[in-house]
């Protein structure tokens, strides 16, 4: 049985004809940039993730970016993020001319250590950047706290956490901005790039807007400001537009299919001596797992062997940023963020989208165990100490 990590061309079959239908619109149209089109997905998007406003870009990088630069971060301020996550969140915040300023992550969600935030604080900090990493939301009102005090900006990376919530907060709900990447692969795809900034800040959305286009204010060719060249175009809003009624759903399966593993594989870990791991989902949050991401301390023998009984798994990630040598000129070390180090060396997201069955679940659960089996292999007594 052959088990992948997405399967984009099933989920198209589920919506062919009204997304075939849709494109065509749009190229009658001839509106290609902006319009209507655009605009009722960007409402939809933020009511659905409960923000007021929403603005579409070219990229969940760009929309990193630029929600940077719409509050006005840059040259000599300081942002605090994680160093365990996808290179754009660090990218975004060294493109806009600030310092990524790193605090580890917690062994068991892999999101930022929010109590460990404010030692790091400094006059030059502006903005805690942190990211719902594989579908769980960081703690919110804890960092909300923290920047109200500190009157910093706290912008989040949820570019893996559409849909999530946390005692029934939405992602986008009272915080500066939140970032979404609509990058092909994620819980809510594309088929091309795309991503969104929502945020409740009327003054930072007319910000944005501007930003996006050019800096212009008004009349095309009117630039109040330096701008950027990042639209979401009418073809991707109608694509995105037809998939966000079926989200929820979509969501719901991984959730449920992340359950069938833990059932699964709940005693395998607890009888593996700390060799495995199981994804936590703490009981505030409702988890989306746009990943499904176990640790496994003999993890590339154990992909391997997942390869070799056809069963795709990906690393994500390999590295912490601080050690690789884009990031290294700020400084760090190995051995400054212990855990997001060990992590990176046991991390393997296991297949988890809608389009599996539970058949192909119980499969990969099952291979893991075997794995657990011939590698580690029980301890059949207890060597008497002399
Ligand atoms: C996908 C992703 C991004 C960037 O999205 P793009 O649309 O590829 O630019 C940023 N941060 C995280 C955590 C991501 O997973």
């Amino acid at each position: 049985m052959k088990v992948s990590l997405a399967d984009l061309r099933a989920q198209y079959y589920e919506l062919k004809e009204q997304i075939d239908t849709a494109i065509s619109e749009v190229i009658e149209s001839g509106q290609f940039s902006g319009g209507p089109r655009v605009a009722r997905l960007e409402q939809e998007v933020a009511d659905f993730c409960g923000a007021k406003h929403g603005i579409g870009v070219a990229s969940g990088t760009d929309a990193l970016i630029l929600a940077l630069e719409a509050y006005g971060i840059g040259h000599g301020d300081e942002v605090i993020t994680t160093p365990f996550s996808f290179g754009a969140t660090s990218e975004a915040i060294a493109r806009v001319g600030a310092r990524p300023v790193y605090v580890d992550i917690d062994a068991n969600t892999y999101n930022i250590q929010v109590d460990a935030i404010e030692a790091h604080i400094t006059p030059k900090t502006k903005a805690i950047l942190p990211v719902d990493l594989y579908g769980q939301m960081c703690d919110r009102s804890a960092l909300q706290s923290i920047a109200e005090k500190h009157n910093l900006r706290l912008i989040i990376d949820s570019a893996q956490s559409i849909g999530a919530s946390q005692y029934g907060i939405p992602i986008a709900d009272g915080v500066d901005a939140a970032t979404l990447s609509f990058y092909p692969t994620k819980n809510l795809g594309a088929y091309g790039d795309g991503g969104m900034i929502l945020t409740s800040n009327d003054e930072t959305a007319e910000i944005l807007r501007s930003l996006r286009g050019h800096g212009t204010h008004g009349h095309k060719y009117h630039y109040v400001r330096v701008g950027y060249c990042s639209r979401l175009d009418a073809i991707q809003a109608v694509v995105l537009e037809n998939k966000l009624p079926l989200l929820q759903g979509w969501n719901d399966l991984r959730r449920k299919y992340a359950h069938l593993y833990n059932t699964h594989l709940e005693a395998v870990a607890e009888q593996s001596n700390g060799t495995l791991h199981l994804p936590l989902e703490t009981e505030d949050n409702c988890h989306i797992y746009h990943q499904y991401t176990i640790r496994h301390t003999r993890r590339d023998a154990l992909q391997v062997y997942l390869k070799e009984n056809e069963i795709a798994s990906e690393i994500y990630y390999p590295s912490p940023l601080h050690l690789q040598p884009a990031y290294t000129p700020y400084g760090y070390r190995e051995g400054d963020f212990p855990i997001s180090e060990k992590v990176s060396n046991e991390v393997l997201s296991l297949p988890i989208h809608p389009e599996l069955t539970e058949a192909q679940i119980d499969f990969v659960a099952e291979h893991i165990a075997k794995f657990q089996k011939i590698s580690v292999p029980a301890p059949s007594f207890q060597r008497s100490q002399i």
